[in-house]
């Protein structure tokens, strides 16, 4: 069984993700982890984020793969748990601009085939309905307008102490200026897949979202 669940940034796709996972006993994988490993590996190999040319040459020699340790993923890089490393501000923007990139595409899009391949899956992502999953039993697109997943973003970077200052207006544009490259791209862009339910997280709670997905799957 394949659940895919695609959306933009900061719609609740992993915590809902994750919660439909654990009810159903399935194994939640998060490939934006993945893209955020490779624009690590890119960062660290100091490739610019302009140079598609480079970055595809250099994805060659990342080795990506993703463990679980207590049914959470972690992501390996190159043999290193880079999880914790993953999420800076840094990371977020090359791995929004390297995952244009075709080449870096091919190399995780396979993984994550192999992956719900081998065991029933939650996947979330850009386009697990329409790409990496196109035979899912159930797609998902969650979405959200754009201020209440800036103020979500605005509030749970708040209580990590992770704000550095940035006010809920620059996250906003932040969150638009990644949805607006994601869905433009050339490659995979992120769409509803014709099939996939639309849900709308606006107004309802991580409660009633998974609650409603889990009511598509059991009827
Ligand atoms: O979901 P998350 O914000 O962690 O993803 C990081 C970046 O990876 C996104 O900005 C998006 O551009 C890209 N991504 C993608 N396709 C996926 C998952 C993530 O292009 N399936």
């Amino acid at each position: 069984m394949k659940i895919a669940i695609d959306g933009p940034a900061g719609a609740g796709k992993s915590t809902i993700a994750r919660r439909v996972a654990a009810s159903l006993g399935y194994i939640y994988v998060d490939t934006g982890a993945m893209y955020r490993a490779m624009a690590l590996y890119l960062l660290r190999c100091g490739v610019a984020a302009d140079d598609a040319g480079s970055q595809a040459k250099a994805c060659r020699s990342a080795d990506i793969s993703i463990r679980f340790e207590g049914g959470e993923q972690q992501v390996i890089l190159n043999g290193e748990n880079v999880s914790a490393l993953i999420r800076s501000e840094e990371v977020s923007r090359m791995a929004s601009v390297s995952s244009a990139n075709p080449v870096i595409r091919e190399k995780l899009v396979s993984l994550q085939r192999k992956l719900a391949d081998e065991t029933s899956v939650v996947m979330d992502g850009r386009d697990i309905g329409t790409v990496v999953l196109p035979d899912a039993e159930l797609k998902i697109y969650l979405t959200a307008s754009a201020r209440v997943r800036a103020e979500r973003r605005f509030k749970e970077m708040a209580e990590k102490g992770a704000l550095d200052g940035k006010t809920l207006e620059e996250i906003e544009a932040s969150i638009i200026e990644r949805d607006e490259r994601d869905m433009t791209r050339e490659t995979s862009p992120l769409r509803r897949a014709d099939d996939a339910h639309l849900v709308d997280s606006s107004a309802m709670t991580i409660e009633e979202v998974t609650a409603a997905i889990l009511e598509l799957i059991h009827g």
